[in-house]
């Protein structure tokens, strides 16, 4: 497959010639390299989507993109095998998971493609002898980047967006897992997509992040990834007057009461925890639970914890590898910290006999009986970690549930009514999710977050009415 960047329909290498390896997680090992695209390359990918926005993208009807994105849709279904496995290989993700990114992906292409012709502007009753009228523009080159661990999803959820509204992209993908977006790609150009509507430069986050964040060609830029960098991105991007799109990090709780379906609970808090190896956004990973059920649910998570095994990602196990060497450094001096300190392990999983050694594994570990203000339930661990903390009634729940410096998902389970709509209405999260947890990571529902973990929406109606910029049109006659 190709792994040279795609800029303005061509194939090429970066600028320098530059290249950084692909490395496997389940193993330590180099099995591809991607081009180290630099600021000359985002330089050239900016001036190509302008030249696209001109040029044939720019003159396609919104139901001729819409046919277009259906048609990368089926193409996407067409080769889940394939992308599968390169998504599985490159991010060391269970095969499983990677083919639900992949069909979730192609949903994105076909929801926006759908959509593209049914965003609209208004027309606005005003004075006698006006007639005023709204209308609904691409922003011009939007400049998306991604990140390592769901980047199927990611791109496809920030990329469609944008296309259906008629930008021109310029992708930056993560660089430890830039390689299903280049197949993604690959499939745009056979869907007929024109030249430089969608340009892939492939590089380090400080390189070829850095210039396509401080672009001034760049008209929007979507970031999805950490807090810190998030900072990096809105400030840069503010120097040109550009808007933004933050998808950063969380810490989200899942709230189980005592009266709520204990069964369902466990299921959704388990894998709310362990998904993609904990290496999720909205990864659930604190469990509050009510005080009088506190026992008997963190025990029947701990049964389902220690059953959990980690493995190759191929293996297709519970839990795969994580990213590269540092991230498996940090998330298990983390737990090691955790342990050392003396907080309690409920159960632990363990890592399959015959994993390879070179790979990056860390076995889930559920903690009980963790304060509020420690580490483990402040901060973003990115792995196989869940909190337990128990609580007394409602009041504290929702305190509890509050009190991080993030906001981006919360379960809630109860059977009550009342109370499933005043902890919606209270808990401070882009997302509540009641009953559920994710609710099947629907393209149709808005996401994003509050607090620490960004703003504006992604996904849903709300992502065409972001990739867009409304016009006023006010016309004066007799
Ligand atoms: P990261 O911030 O390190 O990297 C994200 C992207 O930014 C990568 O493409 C990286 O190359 C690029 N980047 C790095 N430095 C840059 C710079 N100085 N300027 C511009 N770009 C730069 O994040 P990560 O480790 O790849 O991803 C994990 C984080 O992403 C977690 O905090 C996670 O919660 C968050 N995330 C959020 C969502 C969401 O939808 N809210 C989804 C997935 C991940």
């Amino acid at each position: 497959m190709d792994t040279k960047l795609l800029i303005g329909g061509r194939w090429v290498d970066a600028a320098t010639g530059g290249t950084i390896p692909a490395i496997d997680p389940s193993t330590g090992e180099t099995f591809a390299t991607i081009a180290r695209g630099m600021a000359e390359d985002v330089d050239a990918a900016v001036a190509a989507a302008r030249d696209a926005l001109e040029g044939d993208w720019g003159r396609l009807s919104a139901m001729e993109r819409g046919r277009l994105m259906q048609r990368l849709a089926t193409l996407i279904l067409r080769d889940t095998d394939t992308l599968a496995e390169i998504e599985s290989r490159d991010v060391g993700k269970p095969l499983t998971q990677a083919r639900a990114d992949v069909v979730a992906c192609a949903r994105y292409f076909e929801f926006y493609g759908g959509a593209a012709d049914k965003v609209h502007g208004d027309t606005i009753p005003y004075q006698n002898g006006y007639t005023v009228m709204t209308l609904r523009e691409p922003h011009g080159v939007t400049g998306h980047i991604v990140p390592w661990n769901y980047p199927l999803q990611i791109v496809g959820r920030s990329v469609g967006g944008a296309l259906a509204m008629g930008n021109a992209c310029v992708v930056k993908p993560g660089e430890d897992a830039s390689l299903s977006t280049l197949y993604l790609a690959k499939l745009a150009v056979e869907a007929g997509f024109p030249a430089g509507s969608i340009n892939i430069v492939t590089g380090y986050g400080e390189e070829a992040g850095a210039a396509l964040s401080a672009h001034p060609g760049i008209d929007h830029i979507s970031f999805t990834g950490s807090q810190e960098v998030g900072v990096l991105v809105q400030q840069a991007a503010a120097r040109n007057i550009v808007p933004v799109t933050l998808e950063l990090g969380g810490k989200s709780p899942q709230v189980v009461f005592a009266d709520a379906d204990l069964e369902q609970a466990v299921t959704f808090v388990v894998r709310g925890a362990i998904q993609n190896a904990g290496q999720t956004c909205s990864a659930g990973s604190r469990a509050l639970v009510e005080r009088s059920i506190y026992d008997r649910f963190t025990a029947m998570v701990a049964e389902r914890f220690a059953a959990l095994t980690v493995g190759p990602a191929l293996d297709d196990r519970d839990l795969g590898p994580l990213i590269n060497e540092k991230q498996r450094d940090r998330v298990a001096g983390m737990i090691r910290t955790a342990k050392d300190n003396g907080f309690r392990v409920l159960a632990e999983g363990r890592i399959a006999d015959g994993a390879p050694t070179g790979g990056y594994y860390v076995a889930p570990v559920l903690f009980g009986d963790v304060p509020q203000d420690s580490p483990l339930a402040q901060q973003e661990v990115f792995g196989p970690a869940l909190a337990a903390t128990p609580f007394d009634g409602e009041e504290e729940a929702v305190r509890l549930a509050n009190g991080t410096p993030f906001g981006l998902v919360a379960g809630v389970w109860t059977r009550d009514g009342g109370r499933q709509l005043r902890m919606a209405k209270r808990i401070r999260a882009g997302q509540v999710f009641i009953n559920n947890y994710g609710a099947g990571g629907g393209v149709e529902l808005p996401f994003g977050g509050m607090k620490k973990s960004g703003f504006n929406r992604e996904k849903g109606f709300e992502a065409l009415y972001g990739f867009s910029v409304v016009k006023t049109v006010a016309i004066k006659h007799d």
